[in-house]
């Protein structure tokens, strides 16, 4: 087998002998007696080293110089270093840390944690490199998300006092330019708006694209922008030869505060630039105040999901919908509604957006889809008539692998026909990822669910694409037609759209309908169905269940049975970014607020005294917990006995585990047996704390993306 190459660089030969003995069995250690022979080494074989373990003092060149010069280079900054030093010395840890190296060990070696900690960080650099092969867009030439982060991030570290703005730029419609014009052609114009900016930012030379038409950039800080700065670079941008306008947004955020996480800081010119959208008389829009503003209600909104779930806040409306010909309710679509104690209803238009954003909206739409099934079952029990039900599927669903087997799952619990719940897909989705959620909606249509195309003639693509995906009902918005000036001439685009789907032997609801002439023209181009507030406006269990009253007991046909596909396995839900649970586990309060400081304003974390109380609070909220720091001396359950639940439990056994404890080594061996991820040994400095949990989270990521990959 290939064995991997280690570069050991220390003054003491005893030293480098340890290491040959602890390593030779797996690797191939190359030696180096001082920084400066290891960097000739290093320059000379930077593709062949997998990690360096560096003393850091030593003649002629210490271990410091070592660092700060490979992280100049480019091939050397990407090998994984770890730093030894004599005795706990945490000056040098922190700022060998801080220098770039990943880890930090004490002399004299522990064989198996120096083994178990080289061959994580060889693992780690090996996946990421496979994930990050090239640092620029291969459109732009501009760096990739990761690239451009990395070089921000060294900017802002380099120690100047120098303010700079970071720049986001988006255009507009852009998927109507690639639709138009192609892929090739959207790709042209990428390319020469990349070119643009990178002229604008050339004192720096950092630019980055990152999701299709996401541009990034940085520019030295001016404390006044104007519309006449960003005129000629706009006029630039049109310039290219299409016949179509060209228009982007700008956002610019001062990057006032360079302890900001960079992301957040990318977050916020991008919400800048969000806000310049579609204003073509403000040519750029600063980060400020009132954007702050929204990102302080959807943090209300964040913080408060969960518990809203738990006391169902969340309430199931519905919407009747009604077949045209015989004005009959036929169906209704669930809508959810957020019912605070204190702040009342909310509509989905305020949370939905949120949720998709972070993933919650999975979590919602199940509750949703429980709900209308257990409604169902009630009416049924009491012998009241029902009519289907259409529920609402977000992308993020399709993309959730376990959507399938929970739906089912659901449906099964309360006996419910399948042919009862109708699937609502917004016609986007479709238009975004064809072949994956295709694949999907069509696997569900399959299993026999009516899929309906919400929103239809709100994306671009669909009309030619239309014949070939797995769709039954197309709902047309007259919100979104309303502004035609022909709406209710069958020549328009709404009797245009109702022929089409005739056509294509596919059934149309109208819904917005407002107004009795709407109704009238509907009804004259052959359109099947209407909802709107015409006929009825979205109503609770209560009023929906009148309505039902009122139809006739109709038989029940198409009785489909269903039984949830016993290979399905079940997974705890995907977590949303915001929520993510950092949990400590210690007896000791000092600790625990040690500890706690290292993770503020980034996770969340919950702080338990034993492992008793650690398991109940796992047990309950397992797929928020994106780490434990566990101690392993405690009184009631010990570290160890918590960590053995931990890895045997499904739910629990791939939260990654960082003991905290200062044992033994023989302890540190025994838990790392037992599935612990790595250690921290006390006095704890919240910079290595944070710096070792975020390597093993890393870690974690990279391992499920992987997984997500192979899939
Ligand atoms: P949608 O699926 O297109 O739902 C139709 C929206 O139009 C509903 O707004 C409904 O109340 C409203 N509407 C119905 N009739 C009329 C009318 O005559 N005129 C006007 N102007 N509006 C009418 P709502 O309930 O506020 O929901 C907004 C959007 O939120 C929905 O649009 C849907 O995209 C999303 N949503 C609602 N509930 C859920 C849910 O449980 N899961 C998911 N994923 N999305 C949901
Ligand atoms: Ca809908
Ligand atoms: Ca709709």
């Amino acid at each position: 087998m290939h064995k991997r190459c280690i570069l050991a660089v220390d003054d003491e030969l005893e030293n480098l002998q340890m290491l040959q003995d602890i390593l030779k069995d797996e690797y191939v250690i190359l030696k180096a007696a001082n920084g400066k022979e290891a960097l000739t080494i290093l320059s000379n074989n930077a593709d062949g080293i997998s990690a360096v373990i560096l003393d850091i003092e030593m003649p002629v060149m210490d271990g410091y110089e070592v660092l700060s010069t490979m992280r100049k280079t480019k091939k050397l900054s990407v090998i994984p270093v770890i730093v030894s030093s004599r005795g706990e010395c945490d000056k040098a840890e922190i700022r060998s840390l801080s220098l770039g190296a990943q880890d930090f060990v004490v002399k004299p070696y522990k064989a198996d944690i120096l083994r178990h900690r080289l061959g994580n960080l060889i693992k780690l650099r090996e996946t990421a490199a496979i994930f990050n092969k090239t640092e620029r867009d291969e459109v732009t030439g501009l760096y990739n998300k990761q690239f451009f982060m990395q070089k921000l991030s060294e900017l802002l570290n380099n120690g100047e006092s120098e303010q700079y703005d970071l720049i986001c730029i988006g255009v507009e419609q852009f998927k109507l330019i690639n639709d138009t014009y192609g892929v090739c052609g959207g790709d042209k114009v990428l390319h020469h708006i990349g070119r643009i900016l990178q002229a604008a930012c050339s004192r720096y030379n950092i630019c980055g694209r990152f999701e299709a038409d996401k541009f990034y950039g940085i520019l030295p800080h001016s404390e006044i922008y104007t519309n006449e700065m960003f005129l000629p670079w706009k006029k630039k941008v049109n310039c290219f030869p299409i016949d179509m306008d060209i228009k982007v947004h700008c956002g610019i955020y001062y990057i006032h505060n360079k302890t900001v996480p960079i992301e957040a800081m990318c977050d916020r010119a991008l919400l800048a630039a969000d806000k310049n959208r579609g204003k073509y008389d403000e040519l750029f829009y600063i980060y400020d105040d009132s954007i702050r503003k929204k990102l302080l209600e959807e943090q209300f909104i964040t913080s408060n999901m969960q518990t809203a779930i738990d006391q169902n806040q969340f309430q199931v409306y519905y919407q009747p919908k009604y077949d045209l010909e015989t004005e009959k309710v036929i169906g209704a679509e669930a809508l959810v509604r957020w019912i605070h104690p204190e702040k009342g209803i909310i509509f989905p238009a305020d949370f939905i957006p949120i949720f998709e954003k972070n993933g919650f909206i999975t979590k919602l739409d199940e509750y949703v889809w429980e709900t209308a099934c257990k409604d169902l079952r009630t009416w049924m029990d009491a012998g009241i008539p029902v009519v289907a039900i259409s529920v609402n599927v977000s992308r993020a669903d399709l993309y959730n692998p376990k959507m399938i087997g929970n739906l089912l799952q659901i449906i099964n619990k309360y006996g419910i026909p399948l042919s009862y719940i109708h699937l609502e897909i917004t016609e986007s989705a479709y238009t975004e990822n064809p072949k994956q959620i295709v694949s999907v909606v069509r696997k569900l249509r399959d299993l026999g669910f009516l899929i309906e195309m919400d929103d239809f003639g709100s994306g671009y693509s669909s009309l030619n694409m239309l014949a070939d995906m797995p769709v039954d009902v197309l709902k047309l918005d007259m919100g979104f037609i309303r502004s035609e000036t022909q709406v209710l001439s069958s020549k328009g685009i709404l009797g245009f759209v109702i022929s089409l789907a005739k056509w294509l032997n596919l059934s149309v609801v109208a819904e917005g309908v407002e107004t009795k002439e709407q109704i009238v023209a509907l009804r004259s181009m052959q359109c099947n169905y209407a909802q709107g507030y015409y006929y009825a406006k979205p109503m609770n269990y209560e009023s929906f269940s009148k309505v039902l009253k009122t139809l006739l007991i109709r038989e029940r046909k198409n009785l489909v049975e269903i039984h949830a596909n016993p290979k399905m396995e079940i997974q705890p839900d995907p977590v949303s970014v915001k929520e993510k649970v950092i949990l400590i586990v210690d007896d000791i309060e000092i600790n625990r607020v040690i500890l706690t400081s290292s993770f503020a304003g980034k996770y969340q974390v919950e702080k338990k005294e034993n492992g008793q109380e650690a398991w109940e609070y796992l047990e309950n909220n397992y797929d928020k917990v994106v780490g434990i720091l566990l101690d392993l001396f405690m009184p009631i359950m010990d570290g160890y006995q918590l960590l053995e639940k931990i890895r045997s439990d499904w739910r629990t056994k791939n939260i990654p585990v960082i003991i905290t404890s200062s044992g033994d080594t023989n302890c540190e061996l025994k838990a790392l047996e037992m599935g612990a991820d790595d250690f921290i040994s006390k006095p704890y400095m919240p910079y290595i704390i944070q710096q070792r949990m975020e390597n093993v989270l890393a870690r974690y990521e990279l391992k499920q993306l992987k997984q997500k990959n192979a899939h």
